[in-house]
């Protein structure tokens, strides 16, 4: 292997964000390498949906820099659309267009910004839908979907711009309990097929099995980072035993 000499497929260093006075993201500095599936946990308010976000350029950083695939994230501008393409984002809500098919949902994008024809975006958008298991719903509306299943077809709209990385935030939270698993399911796939993610998730289940690190934020903070078996076993933080005294 020569994943040394290769740039990590994430990379954020000393990243600062504040919202007014507020300091949320505290010299963050992260790197995650290409096919590397990583699970951030921690109290509600530590930073986590703000560090996904600050990754996609949804949300500006005061100081730092952050690079994907080795490219520094430009502030704005066109360059900054194609780099956001590399980075495909799954949140809570899954926000599909009401009265488009499922599948015009997973074409959308791709013929919009990518400019790829609608022949070829639909044979994309099947097969994508046939990986998440949802290619029998394809001409359906999400309203006639579950939410599992809706937000197996956000899955799949992330995935049909080619992304390098896949940033999922907490996306099963809005789920309930019976859906969850399909979701963790389709996500578990994807870390095997190789997809580099960045998981913000309450499901510990998923973060034992699928993650090959964990990290653990506070206030703004990385306070750990490490592998799940040590995480789950011997946090080494008060902050990380007191966590995981309440949810576990
Ligand atoms: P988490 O995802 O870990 O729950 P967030 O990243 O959402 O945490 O939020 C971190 C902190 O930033 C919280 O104190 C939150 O209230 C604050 N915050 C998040 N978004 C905004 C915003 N748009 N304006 C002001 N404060 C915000
Ligand atoms: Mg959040």
């Amino acid at each position: 292997m020569t994943a040394e000499v290769a740039a990590p497929m994430i990379k954020a260093a000393a990243v600062n964000k504040y919202f007014g006075d507020l300091h949320v993201l505290r010299e963050i500095t992260l790197e995650v390498p290409r096919g590397q599936v990583v699970v951030v946990l921690g109290p509600s308010g530590s930073g986590k949906s703000t560090l996904c976000r600050a990754i996609n350029r949804l949300e500006p950083i005061n100081s730092g820099e952050i690079a994907v695939d080795g490219v520094p994230l430009p502030a704005e501008g066109k360059a900054l659309a194609a780099l956001r393409a590399d980075v495909g984002m799954v949140f809570q809500s899954f926000n599909l267009f009401a009265h488009k098919t499922i599948v015009e949902n997973v074409m959308l994008a791709p013929v919009r910004v990518r400019k790829v024809g609608q022949a070829e975006a639909r044979k994309t958008a099947m097969e994508l839908l046939e990986r998440v298991g949802i290619a029998n719903q394809a001409d359906k509306y999400p309203a006639q979907l579950s939410g599992g299943q809706q937000q197996r077809v956000a899955i799949a709209r992330a995935l049909a711009m080619r992304p390098k990385v896949m940033l999922f935030d907490e996306p099963t939270s809005a789920l309930d309990p019976e859906m969850v698993q399909e979701v963790l399911d389709v996500m578990t796939g994807l870390a095997k097929d190789g997809m580099t993610m960045l998981v913000v998730t309450h499901e510990m289940g998923f973060a034992r099995r699928a993650a090959d690190r964990v990290i653990f934020m506070a206030d703004g903070e990385i306070v750990e980072d490490t592998t799940p078996e040590e995480f789950f076993t011997a946090p080494k933080s008060e902050r990380a035993k007191d966590f995981l005294g309440k949810i576990l």
